[in-house]
């Protein structure tokens, strides 16, 4: 114990415009990413487990219906929300995962009780809401996920015919954490609706290890959030850890290079949230703004949406 301990969270990599930001708008998100923050760090000062931080600031997201996840999740091709999520665990690279699934009130939670619960990494579907029943989780139905916002949103992707990531702008929302405990145990988490009016099953990053999800004791604990598709072919957390642990990189160099060289080449959009095993933080984004917060036991509390 008395080792160093940090977290960073997000709420999406596709912020509303500058423009059409208000200060009353502006002023809940930031509320929302620091009530989120405050309840990871708690556990994290209290000496408890990275893992339990993640998941208990990423429920709080999930149930902030502001974010693009749980209550707040877009609307896909049919009016229904399919959501995925992830969370690792840095120790022994535990693993677990769940996608395209409606109606679970916190995907994070069940995707933790694959990971501990089942000899599973990823579960999809119908299995892993039935899954989910098993493990007495928690289901709402479809009223509790409607948001007249994003039901507009997704009547304009009809009309168009165009899948579309999140917020009024067109860009995208996700949610996640990164924490390192006072064990020195690091842990990512990342829970999305994914893009709005999406079809045939459409899946993103988000609950891919190694894509939009990824922790290693040795390396680093990453959540991201853009454009999935890119995300996933960049294979974007695990390069970062790689670059650390073959090239030698540092956080701050590995995560510069994935986000500012190599996805921006591809056209992928978006950022990341990252933690290294000294407790370093880095909050790189090539979108116009990320919803993002990050505190460690050093004093450093942030909560920024923008440059
Ligand atoms: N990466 C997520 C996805 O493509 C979306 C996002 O982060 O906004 O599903």
């Amino acid at each position: 114990m008395g080792n160093n301990f940090s977290i960073a969270i997000h709420g999406g990599a596709g912020t509303i415009l500058r423009s059409t930001m208000t200060p009353a708008l502006q002023a809940q998100y930031e509320t929302g990413l620091q009530d989120a923050l405050d309840t990871g760090y708690k556990i994290l000062e209290a000496g408890g487990s990275s893992l339990d931080a993640v998941e208990a600031a990423v429920v709080k997201l999930e149930d902030f219906p502001l974010f693009n996840a749980g209550k707040g999740a877009v609307f896909n091709n049919v009016g229904g929300h399919e959501m995925d999520a992830a969370i690792m665990f840095g120790k022994g690279l535990e693993a677990g995962a769940a996608c395209g699934i409606s109606n679970v009130k916190n995907p994070v939670k069940l995707a933790r009780a694959i990971m501990e619960h089942s000899p599973h990494v990823l579960l999809c579907g119908q299995g892993a809401e039935q899954f989910a029943k098993l493990q007495n989780l928690d289901f709402e139905d479809d009223a509790y996920f409607y948001i007249e916002q994003r039901y507009q949103q997704w009547q304009e992707a009809l009309k168009e015919d165009r899948v579309q990531l999140d917020h009024s702008d067109k860009k995208f929302g996700t949610v996640g954490a990164v924490a390192l405990d006072q064990q020195g145990n690091l842990a990512a988490a990342t829970s999305t609706g994914g893009m709005t009016n999406k079809k045939f099953g459409r899946i993103g990053d988000s609950p891919i290890p190694g894509a939009g999800t990824y922790a290693n004791n040795n390396t680093c604990a990453i959540s991201c959030t853009g454009h999935g598709e890119l995300f996933l072919r960049c294979v974007v957390a695990y390069d970062i850890s790689c670059l650390m642990e073959y090239k030698g990189l540092s956080l701050k160099d590995a995560c510069d290079v994935v986000v500012y060289d190599k996805l921006v080449k591809i056209g992928g959009e978006g950022g990341l949230i990252a933690i290294d095993k000294s407790g370093n933080i880095e909050m790189p984004f090539n979108s116009e703004g990320m919803y993002r917060a990050c505190r460690n036991n050093g004093g450093r509390n942030e909560v920024l949406i923008y440059r």
